[in-house]
């Protein structure tokens, strides 16, 4: 499988929206991987994780074939992993042509602002999609991977999910926004006993520790240790680092100083993990 990382920031971005704070006015004139868009992967060129604000951007920028995709699971509802107003435009003048039908995965919050971002009384089969309500643990095939919804320590207003997809005997853990994995994920992931090729950690407050909503240094350090010691890890997984925010007060190059020895890699807007 390929992952490629289209987007590495958290809500705000980096340099952030309206911030001048010193880490986004050094990423803002240092450009290149210190500038971070909001969070966006894309598996083997077909199945997208999260649709943020810069879906259209990263379209543009990475040259990925936007109008053909036909699934993107959401992990939950915060803007800067769904921003729903954009399924506006596959229905009308503003396409031409209907795409191939889109499959929308996420939980109920995701539905609820998905159908109350279209023009009222519009309906999914006008704007070609169809949205597939997913359960915690339930595994689901999506075009040929099995997809397992993990559930996250995030925002408790709503079951914020991420995700486990297996095909063949890899696995890839896309794991963001997720704080440290509640007791209920682990038990999963000990007896599914998934063969991790990448594993994807939320590391949003950088060098900071957090664990309740999102994950630093500390944090990750833990999470690897523990995927490794109940064998779901081994020495040909890639642990990747991605989901920053200027708050973490590190820049991508002091983030890479700082993991040298961690076994981490840290994500870019553009980096390419095949596993
Ligand atoms: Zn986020
Ligand atoms: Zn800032
Ligand atoms: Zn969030």
């Amino acid at each position: 499988m390929e992952l490629r990382y289209m987007g590495t920031g958290a809500a705000e971005g980096i340099p952030a929206t309206f911030c001048a704070c010193p880490v986004c006015k050094e990423a803002a004139r240092r450009g290149g991987r210190e500038i971070r868009t909001r969070s966006q992967a894309l598996l083997d060129g077909k199945l997208l994780f999260d649709f943020p604000p810069d879906t259209y951007a990263h379209y543009l920028t990475h040259r990925f074939d936007l109008p053909a995709i036909e699934r993107v699971l959401i992990t939950h509802s915060h803007m800067d992993h769904f921003f729903p107003q954009e399924f506006e435009l596959r229905g009308g003048d503003f396409v031409h042509d209907p795409p191939p039908l889109l499959h929308i995965y996420g939980n109920d919050k995701v539905e609820q602002v998905l159908m109350a971002a279209l023009p009222q009384g519009g309906e999914a089969s006008s704007y070609r999609f169809v949205f597939h309500l997913l359960k915690p643990f339930e595994r689901i095939d999506a075009g040929g991977y099995l997809v397992t919804p993990l559930l996250a320590r995030h925002d408790p207003s709503e079951a914020c999910l991420f995700y486990l997809v297996e095909q063949g005997d890899t696995a890839l853990l896309y794991a963001h926004d997720t704080g440290i994995f509640p007791a209920e994920t682990w038990d999963f992931l000990r007896s599914a006993k998934p063969r991790l090729g990448l594993a994807s950690l939320d590391c949003t407050t950088a060098a900071f520790k957090e664990g309740n909503n999102h994950m630093g240094l500390p944090d990750v350090v833990l999470v690897r240790e523990k995927l490794l010691e109940m064998g779901l890890a081994g020495g040909n997984t890639a642990f990747v680092l991605n989901h920053f925010s200027h708050n973490g007060g590190l820049l991508h190059r002091e983030l890479c100083e700082k993991v040298r020895d961690l076994g981490f890699t840290v994500a870019w807007d553009g980096l390419s993990m095949v596993f």
